[in-house]
C-alpha cells in the first residue's frame, strides 16, 4: 500500500479495480461519519462542543473533515505530499464536497488554502491545500482567494512535533498582506493536527473584519 507500487485502475488501498483512485468499499471503511466536536473536529461521542474547546474557545467557528489521519488514510495523503501524488486530492474533494453539499447549508463567501512556504512550495512544486481548495470551489461554486496572507516563516511539518510545539511553530508564521473584505470564509487544509496553524490564520482574518470562519479538511490526526 504506497504510491511506489500503486497504479491508476487500482485501489490504492486494496487494489481491487476501480476507475477511481480508491474503491467504494474502502471509502465507505475508511471515510465513515464519526460523531466530532463541531469546533475542533475531535472526535466525541455527543458530537457536543468539547472541553478543549469550551475553555479556549480557538479564533475559527467550526471544522469540519471526512476522515481521521490514522492507517491507512494517513498513505494516502503522505503519498500525494512525499510521493508527488497531487492528484490524489481529486477524489478527496469530491468526497469532502458531497459531505459539505449534505450539511453545510450556508456556504462561506470564499474559500482560502493554507499558504505552503515560498521555498517549500518551489521545493515540491505544488501547494496540496490550494489544489484542494480549487477543487472545493469548482465543485462548490464559491470562489478561492489565496493572496491574502503569505506564509512568512518556514515551518516544520505540524505532525512531527509534541501538542506543545506546534503552537510555538506557527505562532507568527502568517502575515496579512491583502485587503480582504469578506465576511465568511472557509480555511482549507489537507490535515488538521491540533489546528494552531488554521487558529493563526483565522485570528488574521478576524482581526481584519471577517464574522464567520470555517475550516475544511480531508482528515484530522487522533490523540491529541
Ligand atoms: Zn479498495
Ligand atoms: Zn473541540
Amino acid at each position: 500500500m504506497d504510491a511506489q507500487h500503486w497504479r491508476l485502475g487500482d485501489c490504492f488501498f486494496c487494489k481491487s479495480p476501480t476507475a477511481d483512485y480508491f474503491c467504494e468499499v474502502c471509502e465507505t471503511d475508511f471515510f465513515k461519519h464519526k460523531p466530532r466536536c463541531p469546533v475542533c473536529a475531535s472526535i466525541n461521542q455527543s458530537g457536543l462542543i468539547c472541553g478543549d474547546c469550551l475553555q479556549k474557545p480557538p479564533a475559527f467557528d467550526n471544522t469540519f473533515v471526512i476522515t481521521d489521519y490514522a492507517y491507512p488514510v494517513d498513505r494516502y495523503i503522505q503519498s500525494l505530499k512525499y510521493h508527488d501524488r497531487p492528484e490524489f486530492i481529486l477524489h478527496c474533494a469530491q468526497l469532502l464536497a458531497n459531505r459539505l453539499k449534505q450539511q453545510v447549508f450556508h456556504l462561506p463567501d470564499t474559500l482560502v488554502p493554507v499558504p505552503l512556504h515560498r521555498s517549500r512550495q518551489r521545493q515540491r512544486g505544488y501547494n496540496q491545500s490550494q489544489i484542494l481548495a480549487k477543487q472545493l470551489s469548482r465543485l462548490l461554486g464559491v470562489t478561492m482567494h489565496d493572496k491574502d496572507i503569505v506564509r512568512t516563516r518556514k515551518t516544520v511539518p505540524q505532525t512531527d512535533l509534541a501538542l506543545e510545539r506546534r503552537k510555538k511553530n506557527v505562532k507568527n508564521a502568517f502575515q496579512m498582506i491583502g485587503k480582504p473584505n469578506v465576511e465568511h470564509i472557509a480555511i482549507i487544509d489537507d490535515v488538521i493536527t491540533s489546528g494552531s496553524t488554521v487558529d493563526e490564520i483565522a485570528r488574521l482574518y478576524k482581526r481584519s473584519g471577517c464574522k464567520e470562519i470555517e475550516v475544511w479538511a480531508i482528515a484530522k490526526t487522533v490523540d491529541e
